[in-house]
């Protein structure tokens, strides 16, 4: 038996970066894998705008849940399956106490593989995302979970690893996009970007057009260089940081601002 658990901050980002390679592990493969989802919060304020205040929170969440219960039915992962890590949607931290959090989560299941958000070389500088990817980074390095899974992280813009798929595999994703019925507002504008995405990725694939790209991180210190970006990722990784789209000010930051302040 092999445990994967793949980690997401929000319900619906295994399902735009990694939903082939979670259907084939799940459903095509005839190995014996146990799948399992942890979410570091429920997303329970990803709505826009002051008209959807009301639904935030709690019932948010409840809603949430469910759409992510739909959407990994599709994968056969069972509802036991997922465990919601209890933090808070805009506000994930990275400190002791979700270090100690994840850890012992960990500690517990005793996985193989590990599937997270990309903490450095990333694309989408959510700090729910990338304080995810830090924790999961952190409980590896520092040996706090008796185990040494292999880690990968997704939405990477530095990938070693690559899950081909076809063109009527497309329809899969739309499938399991169309479980996330609150986020259609989001969705549909990622969509967009979906298709030419995977299609870049897939020319690094030998047979396959499509592809999800991954980067799986070397704890080895004999593989140490295998961590090292090339320039070209280096120079991204830059650009998008310093992006004004990326430098939007997270709830934990504006806090820190008020603290200050006060
Ligand atoms: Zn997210």
């Amino acid at each position: 038996m092999v445990k994967i658990i793949f980690v997401q901050p929000h319900p619906d980002d295994l399902e735009l970066n990694c939903g082939h390679l979670m259907h084939y592990l799940s459903t095509k493969s005839n190995k014996n894998y146990v799948i399992k989802v942890a979410s570091t919060t429920l997303g329970e304020y990803g709505l826009p705008g002051a008209q959807y205040d009301k639904f935030k929170g709690d019932f948010l969440a409840k809603v949430r849940l469910r759409e992510l219960q739909n959407a990994l039915s599709i994968h056969k992962i069972p509802a036991e399956n997922i465990t919601y890590l209890g933090y808070i949607d805009g506000l994930v931290p990275f400190n002791r106490e979700m270090i100690s959090k994840f850890a012992n989560y960990l500690k517990k299941e005793q996985p193989d593989i590990i599937f997270g958000p990309e903490a450095i070389y990333t694309s989408y500088y959510h700090m729910d995302h990338v304080n995810t990817g830090k924790v999961l980074f952190y409980c590896i390095y520092h040996n706090l979970i008796g185990c040494r899974p292999i880690l990968y992280y997704y939405q990477t813009l530095s990938p070693n690893f690559y899950f081909g798929f076809k063109e009527e595999d497309f329809h899969l994703i739309d499938q399991l996009l169309a479980c996330h019925k609150t986020q259609f507002w989001l969705i549909n504008r990622v969509k967009m970007m979906y298709k030419p995405k995977s299609r870049l990725a897939g020319f690094n694939l030998a047979g396959w057009k499509y592809a999800e790209k991954y980067r799986r991180v070397y704890f080895n210190s004999k593989n140490q260089n295998k961590n090292k970006p090339s320039l070209r990722v280096k120079i991204r990784s830059h650009w998008y940081s310093s992006m004004p789209w990326f430098q939007a000010k997270y709830p934990q930051d504006i806090l820190k601002e008020l603290n200050k302040k006060s």
